[in-house]
């Protein structure tokens, strides 16, 4: 077998994630080889609203100008939809500056990425599928892959390996406890020249029985997702058709209509499971996982990417910061402390995303948040802030998602409290309970949150 020697990382997988690693870690002069399995532009529906946590991070990586020049769209908060009613909540300042997401063509971003990694004389780009870790004395250094060039195994040799191989990695199950659970699916289509109520927004409709999301994603092209809630992929037929026409339609604002049914009648769908990964990795010397591959949250709030390039410059970090890369010991404590600080930056990303997907699903819950945000001020600055990955306070999550909770109940029980509506209140109060207690959980909160929540699980 072939053997090539001499990379400091070894990369699987040049998506969103591992192609981010590999431009941070090659530009910062490490010596970097990448196995892609494909390098040809994909046409997929992930990843296409970058929130502005995510932009914050690139530019803190040096890498801000990859989402220049492929007509990605300015995207500066977000529109919500319910029952004909509407309103609009800014993506906060910050530090007095105006910040903003991005909406691309998932395809286009990954091909700037992998064009500028090519260009970058430390970073080596195979194509070709990563098929198995090679382990040494316990220590993994380096990966077999399939070429597509030769159809050849070949072995490529480097001090650490970063599996970066997306939501369906063959390698999770070895490098973590590999926990997987399917919330719904997404069926992605595209709406041309669409007429947004809310320009360069994020758009989310509360539609029964699942939520839509609309956003910009070129200067004529705008995504839709449309939630199928369960664990069965929603397939084209009449009766999709007709669900479409006759169930979501009508719950959509009257401006984007010609055009989703324009995109309907062409009925070119392509659908996606919506997956919750709990990052649970093992710590195996030579090896980290980054991106989908280590966690997974459900896509509502559009915050997989920014999780990813925050887990990136984290551990990038560290590693750029290691003197010698033939210090295997200072390789692996880079990587254990990573796993084991992780949680405090993306615990408000991952619970926020899956607690207001269940949020969604609840009738009584989800008209509490509409029009909890709807107040405007701070019921809806703090929680876009937290949305839009600019702060990651856990505490102003729980303290909001319980606001919530109670806005609820203040408002069933007007005008005066009645055994039905006291009922009624605490089965919403139970359901928020049991959506948000596993997530927090995941999350490796601390004593007191831990014990309160085994409390109020205890109470409901
Ligand atoms: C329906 C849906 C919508 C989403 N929308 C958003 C959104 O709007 N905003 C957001 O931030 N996040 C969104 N996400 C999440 C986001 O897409 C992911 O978090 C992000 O793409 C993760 O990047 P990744 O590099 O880990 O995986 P990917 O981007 O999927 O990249 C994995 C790469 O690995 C390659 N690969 C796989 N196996 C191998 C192998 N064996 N050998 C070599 N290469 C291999 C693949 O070809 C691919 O290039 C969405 C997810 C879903 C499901």
């Amino acid at each position: 077998m072939d053997t090539v020697k001499g990379f400091d990382v070894c990369i699987i997988g040049a998506g969103v994630a591992g192609g981010a690693m590999a431009a941070y870690l090659g530009k910062s002069g490490l010596k970097v080889a990448v196995v892609e399995k494909s390098l040809a532009e994909h046409d997929r529906i992930i990843g296409e609203l970058l929130q502005p946590g995510g932009v914050i991070k690139l530019k803190e990586m040096g890498l801000g100008h990859l989402l220049d020049d492929f007509d990605a769209q300015e995207i500066q908060g977000y529109g919500l939809f319910m029952n004909g009613d509407c309103f609009r909540i800014s993506y906060p300042e910050q530090d007095g500056h105006a910040i903003s997401g991005r909406g691309f063509r998932n395809g286009k971003f990954v091909q700037k990425i992998r064009q500028y990694i090519i260009g970058l004389p430390g970073v080596t780009v195979f194509e070709g599928s990563a098929n198995e870790l090679i382990e040494e004395n316990g220590r993994v250094s380096g990966v077999k892959y399939t070429s597509k060039q030769d159809d050849q195994v070949h072995v490529i040799e480097a001090g650490l390996t970063v599996v970066c191989d997306g939501m369906f990695s063959i390698f999770r199950k070895k490098l973590s406890s590999g926990d997987k659970k399917i919330s719904s699916y997404f069926l992605g289509m595209v709406l041309k020249n669409c007429d947004l109520p809310f320009k360069n927004h994020g758009h989310v409709i509360v539609a029964r029985p699942s939520p839509c999301l609309v956003y910009p994603i070129s200067s004529d092209e705008t995504r839709m997702l449309i939630d199928f809630p369960g664990n069965e992929a929603p397939r084209k037929s009449p009766e999709l058709i007709a669900y479409l026409k006759n169930e979501i339609a009508p719950q959509l604002p009257v401006q984007i209509l010609p055009s989703f049914l324009a995109a309907v009648a062409e009925a070119k769908f392509k659908v996606m499971p919506n997956h919750l990964i709990p990052a649970k990795p093992f710590v195996k010397n030579g090896v980290v996982m980054v991106g989908d591959s280590l966690n997974m949250r459900h896509p509502l709030t559009g915050a997989g990417m920014t999780a990813a390039f925050t887990d990136i410059y984290n551990v990038g970090t560290r590693l750029i910061a290691i003197e010698d890369f033939s210090n295997t010991a200072a390789i692996d404590e880079s990587v254990r402390m990573f796993y084991n600080s992780r949680h405090k930056q993306n615990a408000t990303i991952n619970i926020l995303a899956d607690a207001l997907y269940g949020v969604m699903q609840n009738e009584d819950l989800s008209v509490a948040c509409y029009d909890y945000l709807k107040r405007g001020g701070n019921y809806a600055q703090q929680p876009v802030a937290i949305l839009s990955a600019v702060s990651r306070n856990v505490k102003m999550l729980l303290r909001h998602f319980f606001a919530v909770a109670l806005y609820g109940v203040s408002n069933i029980i007007k005008p005066f409290p009645t055994i039905p509506r006291l009922k009624r209140s605490y089965n919403m109060l139970k359901s928020a309970v049991q959506i948000v207690s596993p997530l927090v959980m995941n999350e490796r909160p601390g004593f007191v949150v831990r014990y309160a929540f085994r409390i109020a699980g205890a109470l409901f």
